[in-house]
């Protein structure tokens, strides 16, 4: 993990080093010589659970096509070697040494390759699960461009994979300082940094400015883009910025949003830690690379995923 003093270079679910290989998604010849290779690899998902092995190192367990399910198969990329990789829905077989696991337990785990994978199949596993109607007619959709496209068989209308971006922002104060705050339904112990969904009509600079007024009632300057990741639990894209505000504007926390809201030095947040007034955060998400950017290294006492 790297802390430097530009944008953020490790992201746990921004890993993915296949080529999706999009054209050949409407390339039936292809899909289907694809699907007879036994050295296709399919990852079968189900409630955003795939199979992982730990030994020798946290990785995937994939089945070849003729041990996948009938039924839906989406087309996930294909590496270097050619080596196609597939998605479809469906139960967990029982295979030695392997365990279900999600996104939040080997997201960050995970080498880039399998990271990738299991964050693009978790995704899709979600938005087929959900977004079975034609949101026009209410006909129920086919898939189609190998699981990236669902289509209505009455008026022929095409629906895409649904994201919703989402901003995230470390705001500091002139002395340095980082704004963390608790969420209403949060642990006693959880504190994280602002974030808030992306309006219809919105930038992203304007939902930073308007999320901080909105939940602590600052004004922020500054506001600067620094990476962002997919985070589908269960559809967002998550936009990570900083962002300033200057001194003598009290905190005013938005009750319905915010339990309570203070600023910290780097001492303070390490003594919180460590006295376990406030847990540190995961590797996984974006909040958690943003305060450890700030803080200049490993947050204490850092879980491992
Ligand atoms: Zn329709």
């Amino acid at each position: 993990m790297n802390v430097t003093d530009g944008p953020l270079e490790w992201l746990a679910l921004a890993r993915g080093t296949l080529d999706r290989v999009a054209l050949n998604r409407r390339d039936e010849a292809w899909l289907d010589a694809a699907w007879a290779n036994p050295e296709t690899r399919v990852l079968l998902v189900q409630d955003g659970r795939s199979l992982v092995t730990y030994e020798p190192d946290p990785a995937l367990v994939f089945v070849p096509p003729d041990q996948a399910p009938d039924g839906e198969r989406w087309l996930l990329g294909a590496g270097e070697d050619g080596t196609a990789y597939f998605g479809a829905p469906g139960p967990l077989p029982a295979i030695e040494g392997a365990h279900p696991a999600g996104l939040r337990r080997v997201g960050a785990l995970l080498g880039d390759q399998d990271s990738g994978l299991l964050t693009h199949v978790v995704a899709l596993e979600h938005w087929h699960r959900t977004n079975r109607f034609c949101p026009r007619c209410g006909a129920e959709t086919r898939v189609a461009s190998a699981g990236h496209v669902r289509q209505c068989p009455e008026d022929g209308s095409q629906h895409f994979p649904r994201v919703d971006p989402a901003v995230i922002m470390l705001v500091t104060d002139e002395a340095d300082r980082i704004l963390l705050a608790r969420g209403p339904q949060w642990p006693a112990d959880r504190r994280s940094i602002l974030a808030g969904f992306v309006e219809p009509g919105e930038s992203l600079e304007q939902a930073v400015a308007r999320e901080v007024n909105e939940e602590v009632g600052l004004p922020v300057r500054d506001v600067r883009y620094l990476g962002s990741q997919p985070w589908p639990l269960p559809q967002s894209l998550m936009l990570g910025f900083t962002a300033k505000t200057d001194g003598g504007v009290p905190l005013r926390p938005d009750p319905e949003e915010i339990l309570d809201a203070a600023w910290y030095t780097r001492d303070e947040l390490t003594a919180a830690i460590d006295k376990g007034e406030i847990v540190a955060p995961g590797p996984l998400s974006i909040a958690a690379q943003l305060i450890m950017r700030w803080y200049g290294d490993q947050l204490p006492k850092m879980p491992m995923f």
